[in-house]
């Protein structure tokens, strides 16, 4: 049988992208090859499970339009799919002067983002909304919500079986090959015919657009695991919802926060690592040619010279506990070590080019017979509709030809 899409990837923007296809098209014929036994195993099943409002991105990026478009629909998914959210709200709070500036900054990026009611507060204000944190200043940003991520992956799986789609779990694919219009591509099972392929990898995207022809060269994957803790039961009073620093503009990402979870619990992370092994989800665990690869990448060692200093600083709260205590204080003085309980971790698939930029944008890429998600880091599950919408739509105007 020969499909007209195959993607790639189970994780929540393969999946999304299914389904939007589906709701497009409901009579194409639709396969989507997942190599694990199970969906959104990685990045979509281990993360901080926050729906972003839009606060942070360049107004106009990939990154800011998708979150906001993607935040209503799946706001909606969840209410129509009966899937557990909450719009909690988030403070994101200033605790040096320094920071003051910054976090002002961030304020007006959310005001031209349009996210309405986004406003300074007070510090007695600050205190209502999170009785134990402390700061300098602080904005509220009532939008911000959360959801577990995992249940909403699997229920897009749902409603792309139940229109007509196929989903392969143990299908790793290990190389594509194009004669005529056909992709055929090579699985740890079996040859799978489609028309289009769609690489929605995440983790090994980079791997699989350098499969066939025309391959991507020049952006790598740089895995950064996030480590989180958790609070102990008696001490989740500490946190009402969520709690975020003002992220350092020289190092992209968000600083360790606290998370009031859907699932239950508050979750205290991430931390940014350079993983040693692409789903190296421990300190311990090791691939020696993902890491050696990762290193000789030129665009890694000019992003190792630019944030050193900080890279060194999570690599020390990595490995030492008070360290990383002493980071959650900043937010919330009366933390202690003894509160913080082992939470599990996540790797951030980053793409990287060749030059020593993070690719800071979403980055979808075309080529004759493929459309490759090349970087989808945060905040790509809360967008995930609006990324899947868009390879959609770019997908199907292959069809209309
Ligand atoms: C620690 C952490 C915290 C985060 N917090 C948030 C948050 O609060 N809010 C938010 O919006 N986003 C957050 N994110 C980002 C979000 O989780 C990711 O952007 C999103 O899950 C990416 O989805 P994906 O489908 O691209 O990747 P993945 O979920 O990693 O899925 C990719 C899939 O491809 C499969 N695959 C890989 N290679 C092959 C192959 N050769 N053959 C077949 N299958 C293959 C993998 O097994 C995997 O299932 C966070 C990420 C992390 C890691």
């Amino acid at each position: 049988m020969q499909y007209d899409v195959a993607i790639i990837g189970g994780g929540i923007v393969g999946l999304a992208t299914g389904l939007q296809l589906l709701r497009q098209k409901p009579k194409l014929k639709l396969v989507l090859l997942e190599k694990e036994d199970q969906l959104a195993k990685h990045q979509t099943g281990n993360n901080s499970g926050v729906i972003h409002s839009g606060l942070y991105y360049k107004p106009g990026s990939l990154k800011a339009t998708n979150c906001i478009n993607g935040y209503h629909e799946l706001v909606r998914f969840c209410e129509t799919e009966k899937i557990p959210f909450e719009i909690t709200g988030k403070v994101v709070v200033a605790t040096r002067e320094e920071q003051k500036p910054l976090l002002e900054n961030l304020l007006k990026r959310g005001l031209e983002n349009g996210l309405e009611g986004t406003r300074r507060i007070s510090l007695d204000e600050l205190k209502e909304y999170e009785p134990h944190c402390t700061g300098v200043d602080a904005i509220h940003v009532p939008q911000t919500g959360i959801v577990d991520y995992f249940q909403v992956a699997l229920a897009y799986g749902r409603k792309i079986m139940q229109a007509g789609g196929t989903i392969l779990l143990n299908h790793k694919v290990l190389n594509i090959s194009q004669k005529g219009n056909c992709n055929y591509i090579e699985t740890k099972n079996k040859t799978v015919e489609a028309k289009l392929v769609i690489n929605c990898a995440g983790l090994y995207s980079d791997k699989v657009s350098q499969m066939g022809e025309d391959p991507q060269k020049d952006v790598k994957i740089i895995p950064f695991r996030g480590e989180y803790f958790k609070l102990k039961k008696e001490k989740e009073y500490l946190v009402k919802n969520l709690i975020y620093p003002v992220p350092d503009p020289n190092f992209p990402f968000l600083g360790v926060h606290f998370t009031r979870m859907m699932k239950g619990g508050v979750e205290a992370g991430p931390n940014a690592v350079l993983a040693f092994r692409r789903e190296g989800y421990k300190k311990s665990q090791i691939n020696l040619g993902e890491l050696a690869e990762s290193l000789a990448w030129p665009g890694f060692q000019k992003v190792a010279a630019k944030y050193w200093k900080t890279g060194f600083g999570e690599l020390y709260r990595s490995f030492s506990k008070a360290a990383f205590t002493k980071a959650l204080q900043e937010l919330i003085p009366e933390i202690q070590e003894s509160d913080l309980v082992d939470g599990g971790s996540g790797v951030r698939a980053q793409a990287c080019d060749r030059n020593g930029g993070l690719l800071d944008d979403f980055a979808i890429r075309e080529s004759q017979s493929l459309i490759h998600v090349l970087n989808a880091p945060s905040p790509a599950a809360t967008s995930s509709l609006s990324i899947g919408g868009t390879v959609a739509e770019m997908a199907l105007k292959r069809f209309e030809k």
